[in-house]
Formats: C-alpha cells, sequence, structure tokens
C-alpha cells in the first residue's frame, strides 16, 4: 500500500489525506500542534518539523510532499537523499521569496508587476517612482492573507510601511488595477506529464479569500493563455508535484502573475464538489508519478471561505448553519479548529446545473456567511 508524507497538519493536509485514503494511500502528517485538522484523518508525527526521529519515520513513506511552503530547511536536508520531496526544495526556495519568485517568473516568460526589491534603506529612494507611483510593500518571506502588506502613495509612506514591516527585506510592487482576480493550479508528475484544474475567479476581502466561482468570467482565450502559462512555469522550474498561481487579470485580458503556492490552494476547494478530479486527488497523484488528468468541475460551481468573523464589539458572528443547509447546492467542509477571529475555519462548496442558478444560490450563501 503506497504511502505519502506531508509536511504540516493543517486543513490543507486534512482534505489532501481525505483525498488519499479511497485511492488506497496512507498519509503521515508531521506536525507540532496536537490539535491539528488533520489528526482525524492521518497518522499524526507530532514533533517539531525538524525532530530527527519524526523525519525519520516521515522519509519512509514513498513520497514527501506539503502544505506550506516555509518548510525549515533542515527538514528539507533530513529527508534528501533518503525520500522523494516534491516540489523539491529548488522550487520552495523561489515560492517562498517573492523577489526570487517574481524573477523566476520573469524567466520562465510570465509577466508580474513591476517591482523593486528594498534590502537597505537605500533601495527606497526612487523606487515608488520606479514602480508607477503607487505600490504594495510586502515583506520578501513569511506573509500570508494579507499580513505583511501595506498600501504606499509617498515616499514618506513607503519608509514608514518599511519601518513598520520590521525593516526586513521587502519587495516594492505597482500598484496593479485589476478586473478581477484568477488563479488556476497545474500538476506535473516527475515523469513529465502535466494537467491543469480550472481558471477561478476570487474575490478577497480584509486580505483574505471570501469566494471563489468557477467559470471565472473572463474574455474569451483566457483559460488558455492561463493553462500554457502554468504549463510552461511547471516545465521551466522543473516542477514535480502542485503549483498554483494567482493571476491579476488587467483591461484587454492581459494576465499577470500576482504570486504563486507550490501546493493546492484555498481558490481550488470548489473542486471538491466539481463532479470530476478534485486539485487534493491531483496532488496526490502527481507526488506518487500516477497519471494525471484535468481537474476541471463538470459543472458551475463556488466557494465561500468561513472565516472566524465578529460584530462591531468583537463578539463571534456564526453562520447561520440551518440556513446553509436548507440551501441547494451547498456542500460544507469544516476543519475540526478551535474559533478565532481571522481564522480560517472552513468553507462552503456550492454547486448548480447552470451559472445563472449559481449566481443566485451564491447571492444568498453570502448572506448567511458573516
Ligand atoms: P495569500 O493568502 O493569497 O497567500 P498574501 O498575503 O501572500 O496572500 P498577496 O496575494 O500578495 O498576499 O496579496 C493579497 C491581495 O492583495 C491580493 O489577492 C490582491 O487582492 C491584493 N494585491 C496584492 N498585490 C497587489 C498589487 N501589486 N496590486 C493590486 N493589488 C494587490
Ligand atoms: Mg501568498
Ligand atoms: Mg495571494
Amino acid at each position: 500500500q503506497p504511502s505519502l508524507g506531508i509536511l504540516g497538519g493543517g486543513q490543507l493536509a486534512q482534505m489532501l489525506a481525505l483525498a488519499a485514503l479511497p485511492l488506497g494511500v496512507r498519509v503521515t502528517v508531521l506536525e507540532p500542534d496536537p490539535e491539528a485538522p488533520a489528526r482525524l484523518c492521518a497518522a499524526h508525527l507530532r514533533a517539531p518539523y525538524t525532530d530527527p526521529a519524526a523525519l525519520e519515520q516521515l522519509a519512509a513513506c514513498a513520497a514527501v510532499t506539503l502544505e506550506f511552503e516555509n518548510v525549515p530547511l533542515p527538514a528539507l536536508s533530513a529527508l534528501h537523499g533518503r525520500a522523494p520531496v516534491r516540489p523539491g526544495a529548488e522550487v520552495l526556495a523561489r515560492s517562498k521569496h517573492r523577489v526570487r519568485e517574481k524573477e523566476a517568473l520573469r524567466a520562465a516568460g510570465a509577466e508580474t508587476a513591476p517591482f523593486v526589491a528594498i534590502e537597505t534603506a537605500a533601495d527606497l529612494e526612487g523606487a515608488l517612482d520606479q514602480v508607477g507611483g503607487q505600490g504594495i510593500l510586502k515583506t520578501s518571506e513569511l506573509g500570508y492573507d494579507g499580513k505583511g502588506q501595506a498600501r504606499v502613495t509617498t515616499a514618506e509612506g513607503l519608509r514608514a510601511a518599511w519601518t513598520e514591516l520590521g525593516a526586513v527585506p521587502c519587495v516594492l510592487e505597482g500598484l496593479v488595477l485589476f478586473e478581477r482576480e484568477l488563479s488556476l493550479a497545474v500538476a506535473r508528475a516527475p515523469s513529465g506529464q502535466v494537467a491543469c484544474g480550472p481558471l477561478v475567479e476570487n474575490v478577497h476581502r480584509a486580505g483574505i479569500l471570501r469566494s471563489s466561482v468557477f467559470p471565472a468570467r473572463v474574455p474569451a482565450g483566457t483559460e488558455v493563455r492561463a493553462r500554457s502559462l502554468a504549463a510552461a512555469v511547471a516545465e521551466a522550474w522543473g516542477l514535480e508535484g502542485l503549483l498554483t498561481l494567482e493571476f491579476f487579470q488587467v483591461a484587454g485580458g492581459d494576465l499577470l502573475v500576482n504570486e504563486v503556492a507550490p501546493r493546492v490552494h484555498n481558490s481550488g476547494h470548489l473542486t471538491q464538489n466539481g463532479g470530476a478530479s478534485s486539485q487534493f486527488e491531483a496532488q496526490v497523484r502527481a507526488v506518487l508519478d500516477w497519471p494525471l488528468s484535468d481537474w476541471r468541475p463538470l459543472h458551475p460551481c463556488a466557494m465561500v471561505n468561513v472565516v472566524g468573523a465578529t460584530d462591531p464589539d468583537g463578539q463571534p458572528l456564526h453562520p447561520d448553519w440551518a440556513g446553509i443547509d436548507a440551501l441547494d447546492g451547498t456542500h460544507v467542509h469544516l476543519y475540526h479548529k478551535a474559533w478565532r477571529a481571522g481564522r480560517k475555519l472552513g468553507h462552503v462548496n456550492l454547486t448548480a446545473p447552470d451559472a445563472e442558478t449559481l449566481q443566485a444560490r451564491l447571492d444568498k450563501l453570502l448572506t448567511l456567511i458573516p
């Protein structure tokens, strides 16, 4: 029976394990948090990511994959030569560092927002003009859900923002006036086979993904271009596993890559109920070097995140679960996490026979999830 190791035991590992089990694949996660979501559906090595004994057990798996990009280097070194880690160290090094990532994306033929690397105070001089006068300053490493970012419109504002972010290495990106945000995942097996997921349209709120919709409402040809860009990056980077690209679609239809994640992505959760395979099965198959096929849904679908929300007094606001249950086409996915403000606690997938019905159901669902 094949076995898969996962570095990290959060909700992505939980859903990878749930996809792997019916394929006959047993999953072991390495995750220090005793309450981590994946503990309920995978063998749980409860230890630091760098624990030698736990890593030795993980290395007994046929392959090791991950659910977050900031895997400590000692963990990768300890696994080196003992079990294949997919994606590998090179792809991880790129995707966890915004400047290296943008350079590698451009080298693969993708466009990005204009950017300037900010390493020292001297790099701030003239940087805002170089990116077009308005920008977003982001820490080069460790940011997620819009954390570690600041919007800047003046040179003084830029200096203040850099200090506020801790004067750590950053990237200043030009502000992109996008029409919509999109994402698409690509899987590549070590043997070279490539397959893609759907092009999905995403709406963010307060830096966190609020909802995703398939199919994306985009000009003709956009999905084909997104797929070929994703495949080009997967080939150029020698990807083994799954990689998700986040795009800005600007007026005229051009695609800029915002950032990538070397793994399944929140925007791909709707594939769980899309009627075809899911992004989770795709990552499992790619990492184990099994045959791949596209996992584009067979009918319109959407996803709304359940995030710990509060009223103006800071009191928890909960979804209307009875209303969600009564709404046609809903599929609830919960992560078994304690409530915390701003924390991703679950998501609700939505299906419908046609795009119009989907939109009507989505409008309703959005009123049920604060
Ligand atoms: P994630 O949770 O997706 O990993 P993150 O913290 O890495 O988020 P980004 O994806 O870089 O952050 O940015 C979060 C959101 O901020 C984007 O989805 C987009 O809405 C907005 N944004 C980021 N960069 C730019 C930009 N250069 N121009 C305009 N909007 C931007
Ligand atoms: Mg990110
Ligand atoms: Mg992002």
